[in-house]
Parts: structure tokens; sequence; C-alpha cells
């Protein structure tokens, strides 16, 4: 499928004027549209909820306008947890999905009234000991081992993976937890990443909703919700077709009624913690062609590093680039485009055919909604970028303002040092 923005350079050309690159700019109708498909999707179960992994996007202004569609927050850490609260998401609307959990961040979901989900079975007695009682509603990580397979292609391998608990153990669990008081129970699994696939969510729901069905038969734990989790994927490359929702809610129903139903377990709420599908496609970071080289390769030096988008250097992710204006024109060049940082592997793409780039040209780099700006990071004292929001209206708003160096030096501030270097440059 071509890939197309969903800005134009003549907008970017105004929107320059007031936010300089390199920013994060977001498109408030995808990501509508977009929750509201999930929504449907998933509206043949009466108690459907998406909680939104926070991590993904951590901004208060975009989740909010999922929350206008019923999404909780999914998180796993104390910052995460303070987001949810500050932006009016409370108690059974969090999910926290934490591992190697601190002390703390207990405490605090705990007084949120989150939703707690156990990663492993040693967690009973350290939550027990932390919070000093057990929820009432507290849900279970379940890791099936092995390798997860759809249809003959590896998936991912949950065997080798550090997260969730055995059979043998949420089993335990489950038996502990109903004697220390525990009344409504969940299941969670998160078994493959980015699948471009729409067999994914059935094929863990079958594995889920088997698991359900044994662990209220040994049990006898009412269970009131299964969490599909994250991973469901979006086309990075041109050449991946998208997922289609409608066919993987209907595909989990499908699962549903196959297993959950003549169980007598009708009455079980699917969750979803969803990132990337809500997001990722839905943000993309706008950058400058300040540099060109010419070495050994051609390379054009843009004004964005990995520190705003570290996928591709951390994972040799691709990410689509269109030359904003260049839309039509032929990829003619083949370019490595580069960051500024003292890495070689600051690079958003090696050997790329592109169309011929000038210098001021602005580089849309696509896909960026969605652990992009959140594992963003501070070598070489680079500073984090702005986030823009692109509302339906065509107009923009600020959601997150650019870092300064005063940001940036702000944890010298209790130095004598501090004092200076703020003073230097303000
Ligand atoms: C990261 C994460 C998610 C979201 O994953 P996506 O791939 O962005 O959908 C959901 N749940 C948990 C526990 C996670 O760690």
């Amino acid at each position: 499928m071509k890939k197309s923005t969903f800005v134009t350079k003549e907008q970017l050309d105004h929107i320059v004027k007031e936010f300089p690159t390199p920013f994060h700019l977001y498109d408030e109708r995808g990501i509508r549209e977009n929750a509201k498909a999930l929504k449907e999707a998933f509206s043949w179960n009466p108690g459907y909820k998406e909680y939104f992994a926070v991590k993904a996007t951590p901004n208060p202004f975009l989740i909010n306008i999922l929350k206008e569609y019923g999404c909780g927050c999914d998180c796993s850490s104390y910052t995460e947890l303070m987001l949810s609260d500050a932006i009016g998401v409370k108690g059974g609307d969090i999910m926290f999905s934490s591992n190697d959990t601190p002390a703390e961040d207990y405490i605090l979901a705990d007084k949120l009234g989150a939703i707690i989900n156990l990663d492993d079975i040693t967690h009973i007695d350290f939550l027990e000991k932390t919070i000093g009682h057990i929820p009432e509603t507290i849900s279970c990580r379940f890791n099936p081992g092995g390798l997860f397979k759809i249809s003959n292609d590896i998936m991912d391998n949950p065997g080798d993976s550090k997260y969730g608990m055995t059979k043998a153990q949420i089993t335990e669990a489950f038996r502990i937890l109903k004697e220390k008081g525990a009344r409504q129970f969940g299941i969670h699994a998160f078994l493959a990443s980015n699948t471009v696939t729409n067999e994914y969510y059935p094929m863990l729901a079958k594995v889920l909703f088997e698991e359900a069905v044994r662990l209220k038969k040994e049990t006898g734990a009412h269970i009131k919700f299964i969490n599909l989790s994250g991973g469901i994927g979006i086309p990075y490359r041109p050449d991946q077709d998208p997922n289609d929702i409608r066919v993987i809610g209907d595909g989990v129903r499908r699962v549903y009624e196959e297993v959950l139903v003549p169980a007598g377990m009708d009455d079980v709420a699917i969750y979803t913690e969803l990132g990337r599908y809500m997001m990722g496609p839905y943000g993309c970071l706008v950058t400058t062609a300040i540099h060109e080289k010419h070495t050994y390769k051609e390379y054009i030096g843009v004004d964005a590093c990995a520190v705003h988008l570290m996928r591709p250097a951390m994972y040799g992710a691709y990410h689509h680039i269109t030359v904003a204006g260049k839309e039509e024109e032929p990829c003619t060049c083949k370019y490595d485009v580069s960051g500024s940082l003292c890495e070689n592997n600051d690079k958003f793409a090696i050997d790329r055919m592109l169309p011929k780039i000038e210098k001021g040209d602005y580089l849309i780099i696509h896909d960026t909604g969605a652990h992009g700006f959140s594992m963003g990071y501070n070598y070489n004292g680079k500073l984090r970028s702005a986030e823009v929001l692109l509302k339906e209206d065509g107009s923009t708003q600020l959601i997150r303002r650019a870092e300064t160096p005063a940001d940036y030096f702000a944890t010298f501030d209790c130095f004598e040092i501090g004092k200076k270097l703020l003073q230097n440059h303000l």
C-alpha cells in the first residue's frame, strides 16, 4: 500500500513558522477515527475496554482524546500512574501491568484503586506485605512458554521472555489469591509484538480462553476479564497490508463463542492494552534537511537525531520517509538520512531511495506516534523536541514544549555549578 502523510507541504510551511523543526506532529482526526473503529469492532462484548498503553505515547492531551471513546490507561510505572490520575483516569479504569515492580509503585496503584496485574507468583507476598492486603479484583500474567506460532510462522518466543507465570504457577497463584480474599480474577498475556496479521488476537484469545476455562474448573475462581494486552501492529513498510480491526474483533468473538460460552463463561469481559495500534500511524517526526555530505556514500543530515526517534538505531526498524512537496517525484537518489549524534547508528534510513533532497526540505518520518517521542533520551546533550497536535479543523496546538538547556541542567539545580549553568544561558 502506498504510504501517505496526514500533513501537506503547504501546511508544514505554515506550522514551522510557529514551531521550529524537529517536532512530533499528531493527527487528531486519525486518532479519533481509529479509536471509534476499535470500539465498534469489540462492541459485541458488553464489558469490552481498551486500556491505552501509556508508555507508547505518554501525553495527557492525546490520552484525553482516547478517554472520550471510553479508553482507560495501562500503566507500568509510578509516573504513568501519576499521569493517569492527573487526567482523571482512576480506579478500575487503570490497569497496572508492571514487572519487577518497586514497592512504591504498588502503593500508588493501590491508592488509586487500579487493577493490579501480577507478573509473578512471588509478587503475591510482596504485594500483601507492601499494601497490607490483597485486592478483591486481581489479575495474573500468563506465559505459556515455548514458541508462539501462526500456521508455522514463528511470531515470537514466549519461552525466552521475562514476563508472566507458568501454567503451574498461575494455577497456584489463583488458589493462593482466592484464599487471601480475591473475588474477581483476570488473565493477561502478551505473546507477540507488532503483529501485522488479523490472526494474532484470535489465536492469543484461544490460548487465554482455554486457560481461563481450565483455571475456573481447577480453582473455582470467578474470571471477570481476559486481557489480550498489546501487540496488534501497524504497517511500517509500504509493502505491508494493515490489520483490519473488524476482522480481528470478529475473530475474537468467534473464539469466545466456541470456548467461553459453552463453558458457561459468557459474562467475561475482554480487555485490550493497545499502544502502537492506537497512536503509531497518527504521529510523524518532522525534520529539516540541514546538510548534505558526499563521501563513500551520499548523506542527508537532518536536524532530528536518534534521541527523537530511537527505533531505527535500536532495532534497525524501518520508518517510511516522505520529502514534503516531492510526493510525486521519482525516487532516484540513494541516501543515508542521518542525525548528529556521535554514534554511527544514528541514521533514520540507510540506502533509502528518495527524491533528490535540497537543503531546507522537510522530511516527514512516518509512524512515530507510538514508541517514538516516549523512547527519547538526552545523549550528546540533545534536547527533546516539542509535540504538536494537528486538530481536525486544520489548526495546531502545542501539546508539549521543546526542552531547553535549563531542562537539561535542571538536576544540577541543587549545586553551585547548576546556578552558573542556568545563568549563563538564560
Ligand atoms: C508495551 C505494552 C503494551 C503495548 O504494546 P503495543 O505493542 O504498543 O501495543 C501493552 N501491555 C503491556 C504490558 C506492555 O508492556
